[in-house]
């Protein structure tokens, strides 16, 4: 059977958009499926902003994918004329000894990234803001800062369309085939065929695995927006850089500036289980609660008017890292999960990394830490 296209790529967020751009960029036929219409709220890709930094604490592996990450996006600022990415420095502040001090200053020293070591009195003086405890230390590098991951996508979907992918919006991709070298895609409106599969269903990636066993376990996580409660010039973004505070034994909670819709802040895990169909996108009181009282403790002049709240998903794998492997029964299918919370920063150096692995050319990075090429315990 001859092949309509070159790719079939199943969701069209942070990494389906990506890859859509870079693939088509190289002159390869594309068809793209999103079960919604790209950018939405109903993912894993939306509330606006999102961090991008450098002195990864998850481990140092990931840096050099980081800093091909920031020339993408640079590019593609270049390529749309959209600006994508603010620099605001980033802090990360808890005990020395915790998994986020220490991690991030493994990063930053082995990959020679510019960063400083505050003390809390240091921390004070610069970003008054923040009320460590008076042994919390901070790292702050600064390139760190935010992407706006809504726009992101729509830059990567205009450029994807300029150079002739195709979109099927608001159309659910049911299962697919891999048969006599080529796959065979259904849908809710039609049956459609490609060389190559991607799979970057973000949330509901599992319901697409087709007997691959990987674990994948879907998060609710709650975004919160708040006016200042005093000091609103604390909170401006040469005041206020992205932070990340690991509090109460590597518990971690984490925020934004206040760009004109609030002050964000967010908890990192600790959600509860959900499925991508039944989230329950209600913020109960109590969860509101628990978020004042973090903000009391340590940013207290943030603890304003609560403005605005967003539930979004992470699709987790057992070690946090992300997942990325072909099928290991149909090799022209890729399968990528690369979120954990952490992936949206990664996503325009993954859609040249996943273009060039549908290409069959040797990945230019070291993915061992993803399970690729060979495939995550279960
Ligand atoms: C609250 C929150 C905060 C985060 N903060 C950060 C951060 O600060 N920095 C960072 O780097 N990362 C962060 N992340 C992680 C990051 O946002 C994710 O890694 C990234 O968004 C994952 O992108 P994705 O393409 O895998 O998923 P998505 O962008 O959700 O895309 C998946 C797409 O697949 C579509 N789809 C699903 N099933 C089908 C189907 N059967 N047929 C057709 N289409 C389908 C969906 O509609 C969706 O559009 C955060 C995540 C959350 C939830």
């Amino acid at each position: 059977m001859k092949s309509t296209y070159d790719v079939i790529i199943v969701g069209t967020g942070a990494m389906g958009s990506a890859t859509a751009a870079e693939l088509s960029r190289r002159g390869r036929k594309v068809l793209c499926f999103d079960r919604f219409e790209p950018p939405h709220n109903l993912g894993s890709s939306h509330g606006l902003t999102r961090i991008i930094r450098e002195a990864y604490y998850e481990s140092p592996k990931y840096v050099p994918i980081i800093q091909k990450a920031y020339e993408n996006w640079e590019k593609l600022e270049r390529d749309t004329g959209e600006s994508l990415y603010l620099r605001t420095g980033g802090l990360m502040i808890g005990p020395g000894e915790s998994q986020l001090l220490k991690g991030a200053l493994l990063s930053a020293q082995l990959h020679h990234l510019p960063h400083e070591i505050l003390d809390s009195r240091q921390i004070r003086e610069r970003f008054p803001a923040f009320h460590p405890d008076s042994d919390d230390i901070g790292i702050w590098e600064p390139r760190a800062g935010i992407l706006f991951p809504e726009k992101c996508i729509e830059a990567n979907l205009r450029l994807a369309s300029k150079h002739g992918a195709t979109f099927h919006f608001n159309e659910t991709v049911t299962d697919w085939e891999a048969s006599n070298g080529s796959i065979t895609v259904n849908s809710s409106r039609g049956i459609y065929h490609a060389d190559r599969l991607l799979l970057t269903a973000g949330a509901w990636l599992d319901q697409l695995l087709a007997g691959l066993k990987i674990s994948l376990k879907v998060e609710r996580q709650v975004l919160y927006w708040f006016g200042a409660k005093s000091n609103t010039r604390y909170f401006q973004p040469e005041n206020f850089p992205i932070f990340i505070w690991s509090y109460d034994h590597d518990r971690i909670f984490y925020g934004f500036p206040d760009l004109g819709s609030g002050i964000k802040f967010a908890k990192h895990y600790e959600g509860v289980p959900a499925h991508p169909d039944t989230i329950n996108r209600v913020v109960g009181n109590e969860e509101i609660e628990s978020m004042k009282a973090l903000i009391r403790r340590w940013i207290p002049d943030a603890e304003g008017q609560l403005l605005s709240t967003s539930v979004c998903m992470y699709t987790n794998t057992p070690n946090l890292h992300f997942h990325i492997s072909p099928h290991p029964l149909h090799e022209r299918v890729l399968v990528a999960s690369i979120c954990s919370g952490h992936g949206f920063k990664f996503a325009s150096a993954f859609g040249e990394i996943l273009s060039d692995i549908l290409e069959n050319k040797k990945p230019a990075f070291d993915l061992s830490l993803f399970g690729f090429p060979g495939l995550l315990p279960k």
